[in-house]
């Protein structure tokens, strides 16, 4: 991988970073405007509250992602509860830290604002999911139009790499930086995720997945799970992966356009 030159600093710390945690990452840039364009307005709202006066000099979203190891996805069960799911649980929290510690990193790097990985236990604090939205920034429309992966039928971002068993976070930054976007890649004929969950079958027939996603994380949680995930949407998408389905319907040229460390 080689870098452009005016994002070289962005990628070293990131490479620094994604060695100290063991991990495997995706960094990719979107024009600021673009991103602050295509948020939900209590979500830009949200980010204007977070930017503060630098708001209007923001030139750039820096999205950045970590993979889950493969044995925690592959802890997540299909079928059933089975106490091998915390081992997924377990790479979410460590996932959220190693983002959080990174975005922060970056941030000072490129003198901008970070928005952490997520807000943990949030699924049990509110009523409906709508609830959720106006407390953070989505970090899916940035890693969309930074090219980092395209909003798969879960609604999850997908990475032409790592499938959706990435979590992300996002930088925003004064610096003018080379855009790596937009994701041209689409599911395509996959409907893994759809055969995998009920709720997700349930949206195409009017029903809001992702309040039923929450309500049944909820009871997951009631269990003994120990994270607001739940995941098979995700190993789903991995195994589809695994097929080469998508080897072989995605443009190779755009593949390589994020920026990886391996
Ligand atoms: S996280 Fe679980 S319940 Fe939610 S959409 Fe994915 S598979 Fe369905
Ligand atoms: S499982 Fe298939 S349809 Fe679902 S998000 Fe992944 S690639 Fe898209």
């Amino acid at each position: 991988m080689n870098p452009p030159r005016r994002l070289r600093s962005v990628v070293e710390v990131f490479g620094e970073e994604a060695g100290r945690w063991g991990l495997r990452g995706v960094l990719g840039v979107a024009p600021f405007d673009d991103v602050y364009r295509a948020l939900m307005p209590i979500q830009g709202r949200r980010l204007e509250e977070l930017c503060g006066d630098a708001l209007t000099s923001m030139r750039s979203a820096i999205s950045i992602a970590y993979a889950y190891p493969r044995e925690a996805v592959e802890a997540i069960p299909l079928q059933g509860y089975r106490e091998s799911w915390n081992i997924y649980a377990e790479a979410y929290h460590r996932l959220n830290e190693a983002l959080n510690e990174t975005a922060e990193r970056v941030a000072e790097e490129v003198e901008g604002v970070y928005i952490p990985a997520t807000l943990e236990g949030i699924a049990g604090e509110v009523d409906r999911v709508e609830d959720y939205y106006g407390a953070t920034v989505s970090h899916r429309v940035a890693a969309e139009l930074a090219g980092v992966g395209w909003r798969g039928r879960s609604g999850l971002i997908v990475n032409p790499r790592y499938a959706s068993a990435i979590r992300l976070a996002t930088i925003y930054t004064p610096r003018p930086l080379p855009s790596t976007g937009p994701s041209e890649g689409s599911c395509g004929g996959c409907r893994a995720c759809l055969e995998a969950c009920p709720l997700l079958r349930a949206e195409r027939l009017g029903e809001d997945y992702r309040e039923l996603c929450r309500r049944y994380i909820l009871a997951l949680e009631a269990r003994g799970l120990e994270a607001d995930v739940c995941g098979r949407c995700v190993r789903a998408c991995v195994e589809s992966f695994d097929s080469g389905y998508m080897g072989s319907h995605l443009n190779p040229a755009w593949i390589e356009r994020p920026l990886y460390i391996d």
